[in-house]
């Protein structure tokens, strides 16, 4: 029987769990391409150094890809190195799960000022994305204020708020690090423009903040004064019902003198970041809840002082050459994981992951949601139009020929054991390389 190939583009938890359903047939091979030489997407370049435990999760991932009908080729970028069609020659069927790894903006005034950054700049730099400049923090700022109360907020006041000791056994880069050492932040500001209620964290992630050694939390009691629709909400939530307790229990702390302090405010909705050169403050619209789990605004304005603003409203997902995409959502278009076109289902294209349903859930979720997308190619492959290139060796050949330097799984293992190598000298569990050219380097020369 000919084998039917399939290429993910993406090698985050959605495309490895692609990729682990599609081997249940061994009719399919596949190949997971990522842009970078390095898999596991947001698990390596997202979940954060000191979660160490979630991050494990790259010990499931990696077996996938000691499956003799699964490979790594990294360093290719879609659009880049091989559009949609070219892919479509080579393969019977393609899965989009290359993520949402953008920004979504403010679209406030002084957002682009010095100062103001993305938190998915911050977490890149941190966790020694290639695409992150090495030098593009500095942590001058005393007092820092992350707009946003999700997930991703948390992580980044949680590692603003640790010391460079604390965060020396992770694999946190050795440039981050030397950073975080000379870091002048004392004062580091989360702010909701809804309730407490209406944030979006989970509760291990925001109990953790309370536990920071040498880190006063600071709650005021009426930034937890919540309406009607809010006590409903608490009845069937028990996320947020947790979440209240808990900040109910810091909004009763007496500040102990610490060396920092982070601070948890609500119903702030940002109107302006404020400097002449960079920023030196952020103004606030006051709101109060409307009783329908909203905001409106008070007519009042608070601003607070902030050197430095780190956005952490959410990601969002990027356009890729030659598929739809709704603008609105930040998402391909899909039924189930099917791509769609004006309505109609196009042929041997799928999607997964968060370029699928857009950036919501746990690692874990992305499991459910490749299974459904893969079970659907599976009703399908009767359908597919076959690739023209049917030998494997094909797509290596035809990459080489535009000068790409695929990255293969054993090459992936050579930056791993010198990123292990690393981390051993310096009691880590692993230290990052961030340079794409060391990594690449490290790719093929590295011998543990
Ligand atoms: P998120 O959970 O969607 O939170 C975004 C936050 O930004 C919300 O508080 C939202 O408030 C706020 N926001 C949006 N637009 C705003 C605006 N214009 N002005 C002020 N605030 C605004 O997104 P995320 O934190 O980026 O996380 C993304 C996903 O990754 C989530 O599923 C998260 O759980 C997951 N994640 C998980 C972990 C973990 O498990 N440890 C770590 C990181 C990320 P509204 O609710 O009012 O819109």
């Amino acid at each position: 029987m000919t084998q039917l190939r399939v290429a993910v583009v993406g090698s985050g938890p959605a495309g490895i769990y692609c990729a682990a359903a599609l081997t249940e047939s061994d009719e399919i091979s596949v190949d997971v391409i990522d842009r970078l030489p390095t898999p596991f997407g947001l698990v390596r370049y997202g979940v954060a150094p000191d979660h160490e435990k979630m991050k494990s999760v790259i010990n499931t991932l990696s077996k996938v890809f000691l499956h003799d009908r699964v490979r790594f080729l990294g360093n290719v970028e879609f659009g880049r190195d091989i559009s949609l069609s070219e892919l479509h020659e080579h393969y019977d069927a393609v899965i989009m799960a290359h993520g949402a790894a953008i920004d979504r903006r403010l679209g406030v005034a002084g957002e682009d000022l010095p100062g103001s950054f993305s938190a998915t700049e911050f977490v890149s730099w941190y966790s020694g994305h290639p695409d992150a400049a090495v030098d593009r923090f500095t942590l001058n700022a005393e007092t820092v204020v992350v707009i946003g109360v999700g997930n991703v907020a948390v992580d980044v006041a949680r590692i603003m708020s640790k010391t460079a000791t604390q965060l020396r056994s992770t694999d946190i880069p050795d440039h981050v690090l030397d950073v975080l050492a000379r870091s002048r932040v004392r004062d580091v500001v989360v702010v909701g423009r809804r309730g407490p209620v209406q944030a979006k964290f989970t509760t291990k992630e925001l109990r953790e903040l309370g536990e920071l050694d040498d880190v006063d939390i600071v709650v005021r009691p009426e930034d937890l004064e919540i309406d009607a629709a809010s006590e409903l909400m608490l009845e069937s939530n028990t996320v947020a019902r947790r979440n209240l307790e808990i900040m109910r229990e810091w909004s009763q702390r007496e500040p102990q003198g610490r060396s920092r302090r982070l601070h948890l405010r609500f119903l702030l909705r940002p109107v302006s970041l404020d400097g002449e050169e960079s920023v030196q403050s952020v103004t606030f619209a006051r709101g109060r809840l409307d009783g329908n789990g909203n905001a409106v605004d008070t007519g009042e304005l608070e601003q607070l002082d902030a050197q430095m603003v780190l956005r952490s409203v959410g990601y969002r997902g990027l356009a890729m050459p030659g598929l739809p995409f709704d603008e609105e959502r930040g998402v391909i278009p899909n039924a189930a994981g099917r791509v769609m076109r004006a309505a109609e289902v196009i042929p041997g294209e799928y999607v997964a992951g968060w370029i699928k349903r857009g950036p919501s859930g746990i690692i874990g979720t992305n499991r459910g949601d490749a299974n459904e997308t893969v079970r659907n190619f599976f009703e399908d492959v009767s359908e597919l139009a076959p690739q023209v290139a049917r030998d494997p060796t094909e797509i290596i050949e035809f990459l080489g020929r535009r000068g790409v330097r695929v990255v293969d799984w054993q090459g992936w293992e050579k930056i791993d054991a010198l990123e292990m190598a690393t981390g051993a000298a310096r009691d880590a569990s692993r230290v990052k390389v961030a340079d794409l050219e060391r990594l690449l380097l490290a790719s093929t020369e590295h011998r543990p």
